[in-house]
């Protein structure tokens, strides 16, 4: 434990995290300092309101490391290479995360925490597992990188059995001390490389997750990079590897035989030697992606001593949250389906596998991504593919090398219209039985606020082709 009062605690950066990080040290009796770059009309309302209880607040430098500090409390999102960080390291000053400073404020008889991380599929499985938990009559949610701060769940009156914890790499980074009752790696792609450095920092980062697990490491049996994550940590004694894979399941794995998730990990009768789960069906929607998200979540769930009825409950009741996969509409033969929050390379191939043939509306801001490998592995189930977005000749060229033959419209524009163009395109393109998926494989910010608008511009135009 770690004595707050009196100390001189400097949080860095106002927002979603910091804002209550600085509150919660100020009750307990910390010398709160908030630093933050920003010095907008915004951060200052947000400044007057921690002034008033007393903690100061510099705007406009967030790089001086304040006089006297002791503790960093910092949102993860910050850079491990900024000059406040490098300042901490030299005064030997400890910087914890958002993610740290829960952990150590959690309360004595504090919910366990299942834990979530991945390049892709994290909010999803974090949703399908608090829906599995609650099937089961526990007391849970859906906490973390999803949206809902950490700290307000283990702070807040609401008691839990157990919490559904999603954790991002820059979470992670910044948890050196977080103990997860169970954890999952889901899948290891490049991502965020700029923030991490490089592909082994980036790995190591979300690794940590299965540091000190007391029952099982979770991991895709797929996915070798995250079995290795397993071997290199340090777990408590009886924590168990568990691998969950589409195909047949081996002795300590999850996985799927004759359209069944089946488990083979936590059987509880012993005289068989898998328990059945779901089925295929139960799961929404039943995308190889996203039935590896589930038997990821029913790994857990069974870790924490779940009944496999709960799973089939659970999986049953859950609905996935808007812009992944969705289907929007039946046109004319033509499903619609919204991926919009495919903002990478590798969502977007996970999407792309569940569809033939497709029509595949693309492009956007690439964050240094390259598209052969997608476009290449993808190239027999396009029918056609429509590009908008800054980066679309990145895209463009990758489908003239790997996919030559499937027809291209590369729309030129950038304006939040061209969406509208971009349906009408695909639309021309498409056949009855094909499906037209927006599955950019780039981030939105060239055109949109954020994926949500993106795809809501995609629902729609889909809606006014068929009204
Ligand atoms: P995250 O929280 O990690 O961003 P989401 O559950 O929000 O993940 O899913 C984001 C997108 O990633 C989805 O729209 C889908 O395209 C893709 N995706 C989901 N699960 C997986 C998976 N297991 N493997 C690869 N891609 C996935």
């Amino acid at each position: 434990t770690f004595a707050f009062q009196g100390r001189h605690v400097t949080v860095a950066g106002l927002g979603v995290s910091g804002i209550p990080a600085a509150k919660a040290l100020h009750a307990r009796g910390a010398l709160v300092t908030v630093v933050n770059d920003g010095d907008d009309a915004r951060a200052r309302e947000q400044a007057a309101e921690l002034e008033a209880l007393g903690i100061t607040v510099r705007l406009g430098d967030g790089a001086t490391l304040p006089e006297g500090t002791e503790l960093i409390v910092t949102a993860p999102g910050w850079k491990p290479d900024k000059p406040l960080f490098l300042a901490a390291g030299e005064a030997g000053v400890p910087v914890w995360g958002d993610v740290e400073l829960a952990w150590r404020l959690r309360g004595p008889d504090a919910a366990p925490w299942l834990a979530v991380t991945g390049t892709n599929g994290k909010t999803t499985t974090v949703q399908m597992l608090a829906s599995i938990l609650t099937a089961a009559g526990l007391r849970t949610a859906a906490v973390g990188n999803i949206g809902v701060s950490l700290l307000d769940a283990v702070l807040g009156e609401e008691r839990h059995d157990v919490l559904a914890v999603e954790l991002s790499s820059y979470q992670l980074h910044w948890a050196p001390s977080l103990r997860a009752h169970s954890a999952a790696v889901l899948n290891l792609a490049p991502d965020h490389l700029d923030w991490h450095g490089s592909m082994e920092a980036y790995a190591r980062d979300k690794g940590r997750i299965y540091e000190g697990n007391r029952v099982a490491c979770v991991y895709n049996a797929a996915d070798r990079a995250t079995e290795d994550l397993v071997r290199e940590a340090d777990v408590e004694e009886g924590c168990r590897a568990v691998g969950f894979t589409l195909g047949t399941p081996g002795p300590s794995q999850l996985g799927v035989v004759d359209g069944i998730l089946v488990d083979r990990a936590f059987v509880e009768n012993r005289q068989k030697n898998a328990q059945e789960l779901a089925q295929v069906s139960d799961v929404n929607p039943p995308a190889p992606h996203n039935i590896a998200n589930a038997l990821a979540a029913a790994a857990l769930a069974r870790a924490f001593g779940v009944p496999a009825t709960a799973v089939r409950d659970g999986l049953r009741a859950f609905r996935p949250d808007a812009h992944r996969i969705a289907h929007v509409a039946d046109i004319d033969g033509v499903a619609y389906v919204d991926d919009s929050k495919a903002t990478n390379t590798h969502a977007a191939e996970a999407s792309l596998a569940a569809y033939e043939p497709i029509v595949w509306i693309a492009g956007g801001l690439a964050k240094g991504a390259t598209f052969g490998e997608l476009v290449a592995r993808s190239a027999k189930r396009l029918r056609g593919a429509v590009l908008i977005g800054a980066d679309r000749a990145l895209i463009r060229e990758a489908l003239a090398r790997h996919a030559p033959e499937v027809p291209v419209v590369d729309l030129d524009r950038t304006d939040t219209g061209a969406m509208l163009q971009a349906v009408t395109e695909a639309k021309r393109l498409a056949r009855p039985g094909d499906t037209v998926l927006l599955a950019p494989a780039c981030a939105s910010m060239d055109m949109f606020t954020n994926y949500n608008q993106r795809g809501d511009a995609f629902a729609a135009a889909v809606r006014e082709l068929g009204a």
